[in-house]
């Protein structure tokens, strides 16, 4: 039995999987965001009731909107305060008595949708998620790569390119400070909030993604001119980080990723942006949208 915890900013959701990689148990239930020991307690319990349920001990895998410092093992996260500079793993393994792995959370999206049955023989899958936040996950032969400090996938504060920055119009372009710290980071420009920031930068007014895009639909000129500048930034900015990563399919999840122009626009304005012996990745959405987290934590164990 596989046991994935989705550790996010309010709840705590919880999964169990069997051999067949089926969901056989799901709980949520809210994430003590001030109590340190409280968060450990919470999670200990679940293994502990859902151990005696199966008669098993499960293997555990943990995602979180952070991740763990490299060197000393302390969890670095903003979104979840009780967490924040404390070794949640070893204080974990050492309460259950049993090997605990913690992922970044969209590491854990992107080994989810890679562990998909139409993707398990893609090489490498890349996962994007255009959500609250840009960011993204590197899977190679079915295995996160987190890289040397656990931030490989970090897309979203990768600066813009160059050639966005010209896009947008340079001198007239918004130069938007992002969370880290830095001015620029993709982050503040594919994130849906970014989506809503750039229309609110050139037409001086307010407006919810959601009602950008029935206004696009509608045909609306504003909304027509946004969405036009939106797919070639965001075709610009994939062309760059394809170019990084070359993967063999990319798979979008996060609430931007529903609108269904993305899938017929990327594939006809990317190739222009990649070397010239590149092809553009195949790029699809996301198959288990928001259960993608716990799946991916709980498959942290698989292999
Ligand atoms: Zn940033």
């Amino acid at each position: 039995m596989y046991y994935g915890f989705d550790v996010g900013g309010t709840k705590i959701e919880f999964g169990a999987f069997n051999e067949k990689l089926e969901r056989v148990a799901t709980e949520r239930v809210p994430t003590p965001t001030e109590d340190y020991q409280l968060l450990v307690d919470t999670i200990a319990g679940l293994v502990a009731k859902y151990d005696d349920e199966f008669g098993v001990q499960g293997t555990i895998g943990l995602g979180l909107p952070g991740m763990e410092d490299a060197d000393d093992g302390t969890v670095l996260t903003v979104n979840v305060p009780s967490a924040k500079g404390k070794p949640l793993r070893a204080d974990l393994e050492a309460k259950i008595g049993r090997s605990v792995k913690i992922e970044n959370d969209a590491n854990c999206f992107a080994l989810s949708e890679a562990w998909d049955d139409a993707l398990k023989d893609a090489p490498s899958v890349m996962g994007l998620i255009l959500g609250t936040g840009f960011g993204g996950g590197l899977v190679y032969e079915g295995r996160i790569f987190s890289g040397r400090n656990h931030v490989a996938g970090e897309i979203g504060h990768m600066r813009l390119p160059i050639d966005a920055w010209f896009h947008l119009g340079s001198e007239k372009a918004p130069l938007l400070s992002c969370g880290c710290g830095k001015k620029g980071c993709m982050d503040n420009y594919l994130s849906g909030r970014g989506f809503e920031l750039i229309y609110e930068h050139y037409f001086g007014e307010k407006k919810k993604a959601v009602d950008i895009i029935n206004a696009h639909q509608a045909g609306e000129a504003k909304a027509v001119e946004h969405v036009e500048r939106f797919m070639e930034l965001l075709a610009i900015c994939f062309g760059n980080i394809f170019t990084a990563n070359d993967p063999h399919v990319v798979v979008l999840g996060g609430g931007l990723s529903n609108f269904e122009l993305i899938y017929e626009e990327m594939p006809k304005r990317i190739p222009k942006h990649l070397l010239s012996v590149a092809k553009c990745p195949k790029i699809i959405k996301a198959k288990h949208g928001d259960s993608g987290g716990v799946r991916g934590a709980a498959f942290l164990n698989i292999k």
